[in-house]
């Protein structure tokens, strides 16, 4: 991990809390699911789970916490071989989100290219579990890419989510030398094509990392790659090595760098993008979210 003191000053942040943070922190403490914001010590903890009204957002983790992919810039545990998925867990986790009064949540899971259907009918489950006990969440989902797989795809995208969301980490260069090598940069595209082409009216999004090594020109035909596929949101954040054996950041990018992307992007017509150092993929995700459908 990077020691404290050679960050720039723009990444030593104090965490700060808005008006439901404590109340969603309590209610957190019931039940034994565990968020991905405290897990990670996300530094936009306050902003995600105190956001302005109607908005608080969470992450969660679906389907173990084992991955069979080896991307060079995650600290999740690998194994071609992870634990089998629990058949309880869509149950179990609409219960207890039931219990935390949520507005916004994002499922993410690790990849699960063990199973035949890359565990999107078990995805699509706790999407179908939360929607019928909390009935005004809103739920993204943070997809794996299911190895270019669109009809696993569709089992996803046609679960009655509200975002669907699959990251395309970097520019079509570095992909190679960043993600595991069976993620693909046109197949990630064509994967968000495909959700965008089924069904028009979901909201379709992607992150990218910055700090890889990446030029301008390159950030910019990604932004028009995801544009040409109709992608409407899009979420930029400086790249974090978190542990030695890990990529190296490249660069700390600025913060006016940052706010330049932020910019391009609403300039090329993304229905919101978040731009910022500390900026993931799920950061104030309802917020933007309901802004972006109130235009
Ligand atoms: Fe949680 Fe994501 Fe917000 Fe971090 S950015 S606090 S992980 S919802
Ligand atoms: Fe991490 Fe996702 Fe890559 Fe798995 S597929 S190693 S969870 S980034």
């Amino acid at each position: 991990t990077q020691s404290r003191e050679r960050l720039p000053k723009w990444l030593k942040t104090e965490i700060p809390t808005g008006q439901s943070f404590d109340s969603i922190k309590k209610k957190l403490r019931t039940g034994k699911l565990a968020t991905v914001c405290e897990e990670a010590r996300c530094p936009n903890i306050g902003e995600c789970w105190g956001g302005g009204k109607g908005t608080a957002t969470a992450t969660i983790m679906i389907m173990g916490d084992t991955c069979t992919r080896g991307c060079r810039f995650c600290s999740v545990k690998t194994s071609q071989a992870p634990a089998a998925l629990d058949p309880l867990e869509p149950l179990n986790t609409a219960e207890t989100v039931k219990g935390w009064g949520l507005d916004y949540i994002v499922l993410t899971s690790v990849d699960r290219d063990d199973l035949p259907d890359g565990g999107s009918v078990h995805f699509a489950e706790v999407v179908k579990e939360l929607k019928r006990s909390v009935p005004n969440i809103l739920v993204e989902c943070l997809t794996p890419d299911f190895q270019g797989n669109l009809e696993h795809v569709h089992n996803v995208a046609s679960s009655g989510l509200d975002v669907y969301a699959h990251n395309i980490e970097t520019i079509e260069r570095l992909t190679p030398r960043v993600r595991d090598r069976r993620a693909k940069y046109r197949q990630s595209l064509e994967v968000l094509h495909s959700v965008k082409k089924n069904n028009p009216r979901l909201v379709t999004k992607t992150s990218i990392m910055l700090g890889l090594g990446e030029t301008d020109e390159e950030v910019l035909q990604t932004l028009k790659d995801l544009r040409a596929i109709d992608v409407d949101a899009v979420t930029f954040g400086q790249y974090m090595q978190p542990t030695k054996k890990h990529m190296k950041v490249k660069e700390y990018v600025t913060p006016e760098k940052f706010d330049y992307w932020g910019k391009k992007g609403d300039e090329l017509g993304f229905l919101y993008t978040a731009s910022g150092p500390l900026v993931r993929s799920s950061y104030k995700a309802g917020e933007f979210y309901l802004k972006s459908i109130a235009q």
